[in-house]
């Protein structure tokens, strides 16, 4: 070239009228071509910023997605060609001279927002995809909120630290992938499914605020929340509790928010796990719509009704589907079933209140009027209900909400929602103990810590702890907990989880004996960036806001990855394979 302006004096997408009559210099992509007879071509030039069409005189020979260096002068477009869809639609690029710094293959597919491409070839072709519009908005975007989550952790007085990544087990609940150890055959070292471990080390070693946008490993089946790896702003404080966690993590997510759309999050309204569950069928309620649930245990109290003779009976009312036709029912019915009710009681609202519904018979007339008051059912409205263990009846009840409710995931905006006061467990297992709702190292709520000392298992599941979760638009973002810093409080959980002591020394000795050297109380929490970004871009899956993401079968269809390992490699680790399991 024989211009002396720099390789590139601005962006394509950056030219506006007040830049007429400036020769520039554009680096970019070939997005289309358009001859005007053999000796005028318009040239679309894109970069991250966008397009800016250029006007070139004479033949050049540029395909798709060719790599150009376009030197011009800025001016208006001729009256009546100017594109209003297109922020430089008002000037274009003139006296071109066009340098070609590198040809392409032609492209996988188009890079076209309105063109709908196989996810797997995207994935394939992962950096021609990167060049889209979406994709650029969206890593854009994830960096600021990554940026944005530094500032406000920063601020806050919380240290960065990295912790590793060779560890041993980390016990979040799921598997872990695990690495073969060269230079200790047949040991292994598990990648973390969270900093969890070493967050509590580094309160033991005195950094009193600790912060990490770590990466968590979890070998769970994937789904469109969820992958293998993931990133989670994780943070720990010392001489902490529960109120300051739910502070110093709403102050980081809404700088974050504020990053991306301007606006602070305000107070983020509480919610006890209970109330979550039974208004919402849910401990991560999707706040965007009302269809709350209704109880009816007491209406239903003295029925004849063998159905609703149950523990717990409940209702949603769903407004304007009572026309929901027989087969959709039937289908709800059948998924309801799934999800563990014995059945589903459907109800069509009718004008003047009457219900219409197969069981309507077998009701009292003070029943049917009861179902009516007690859920503001409307005419033209469905009622559905479910009688079973109160458990049961939120969980099918919650999942109904969801399927006939959801908006989709740019509409209702964002409701931050923190639910607290979670039981301390889950349920009983199998063997009779009980399974902790967080990890091993919660701390009770200390108003039921008599309770572990119950005889009767059952009475174990009252216990509350001192965790909490973060919930946006029913996405589960992130939870925390006060932790264990006693030792002998610690070992009275282990023992109660059925952790023996041997056990609770081979797998986390370490954090017991670190303990016993001056462990300050502390408390922490961790979210999801991933899910996050995802709901702030917009995405219903997180793969979009992830530059290189696996599919749901876990694989990566760019790299190949996972791939086979040569024999050489396998006896160096001391490994042998044992033939293969086809899957059924
Ligand atoms: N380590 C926990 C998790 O990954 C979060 C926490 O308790 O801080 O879910």
């Amino acid at each position: 070239m024989t211009d002396s302006l720099p390789m590139r004096t601005d962006h394509c997408g950056a030219l506006r009228p007040a830049d007429i009559g400036r020769r520039v210099a554009l680096c970019g992509w070939m997005a289309r071509r358009r001859e005007h007879g053999e000796h005028l071509a318009f040239v679309d030039l894109r970069d991250h910023t966008g397009i800016v069409q250029c006007v070139v005189d004479g033949s050049v020979d540029v395909r798709s997605e060719y790599v150009l260096r376009i030197v011009g002068t800025v001016r208006a477009r001729p009256e009546g060609t100017e594109n209003p869809n297109l922020p430089t639609g008002e000037v274009e690029l003139g006296e071109c001279e066009v340098e070609v710094l590198n040809t392409a293959a032609p492209p996988p597919f188009q890079l076209d927002e309105r063109v709908e491409v196989d996810e797997m070839v995207r994935l394939a072709h992962r950096y021609v995809d990167l060049r889209t519009d979406r994709m650029q908005r969206n890593l854009r975007l994830r960096a600021r909120v990554n940026a944005a989550l530094r500032r406000a952790m920063d601020d806050q007085g919380f240290v960065e630290v990295e912790t590793p990544m060779l560890i041993a087990s980390t016990p979040e609940g799921a598997r872990d992938f695990v690495v073969p150890s060269r230079l200790s055959p047949g040991e292994f070292y598990a990648l973390p499914q969270s900093p969890q471990l070493f967050k509590q080390l580094c309160m033991v070693g005195g950094v009193d605020r600790y912060y990490q946008i770590a990466r968590c490993l979890r070998d769970e089946d994937l789904r469109a929340d969820r992958q293998f790896e993931f990133m989670q702003l994780d943070a720990e404080a010392s001489f902490a509790s529960q109120e300051d966690v739910l502070a110093f993590i709403s102050v980081a997510v809404s700088a974050a928010v504020e990053a991306v759309t301007g606006e602070a999050v305000g107070d983020i309204p509480r919610m006890s796990w209970l109330e979550a569950q039974e208004r919402f069928g849910s401990d991560k309620p999707d706040t965007r719509f009302g269809m709350e649930l209704v109880e009816l245990t007491e209406l239903f109290a003295a029925t004849g009704f063998n159905a609703f003779k149950a523990p717990c009976v409940k209702g949603i009312r769903v407004p304007g589907a009572g026309d929901t036709t027989r087969s959709r029912l039937d289908d709800l019915t059948d998924r309801a079933k799934r999800w563990g009710a014995k059945g589903l009681v459907w109800m069509r609202v009718k004008e003047g209140g009457e219900l219409e519904s197969p069981v309507a018979k077998f009701l009292s007339d003070e029943e049917l009027r009861g179902l009516v008051d007690t859920t503001g059912a409307e005419a033209g409205d469905l009622l559905l209900l479910v009688a079973d263990e109160r458990h049961r009846v939120w969980h099918v009840l919650g999942l109904l909400r969801l399927e006939l409710g959801r908006p989709p995931v740019t509409e209702g905006g964002l409701q931050f929602l923190w639910v607290v006061d979670f039981p301390l467990f889950e349920d009983l297992g199998d063997d009779g103990r009980p399974v902790p709702a967080h990890h091993p190292f919660t701390m009770p709520h200390p108003d039921d810590v008599a309770l572990l000392d119950a005889a009767d298992p059952a009475e174990l599941l009252k216990v509350r702890s001192q965790s909490y979760d973060l919930v946006l638009n029913g996405w589960e973002l992130g939870s925390g907990s006060v932790r264990i810093h006693r030792p002998e409080i610690q070992q009275r959980m282990f023992g109660l989880l059925g952790i023996s002591e041997q056990e609770a020394q081979a797998k986390f000795g370490f954090l017991l004996d670190a303990f016993r050297f001056g462990a300050p109380p502390h408390a922490g929490f961790a979210f999801g960036i991933d899910r996050l970004v995802a709901l702030l871009a917009g995405e219903e899956n997180i793969r979009e806001v992830i530059a290189f993401p696996k599919t749901q079968s876990g694989t990566d269809p760019l790299t190949h990855a996972p791939t086979p390992i040569d024999a050489r490699h396998l006896e160096e680790l001391g490994l042998r394979l044992l033939p293969t399991k086809k899957s059924d």
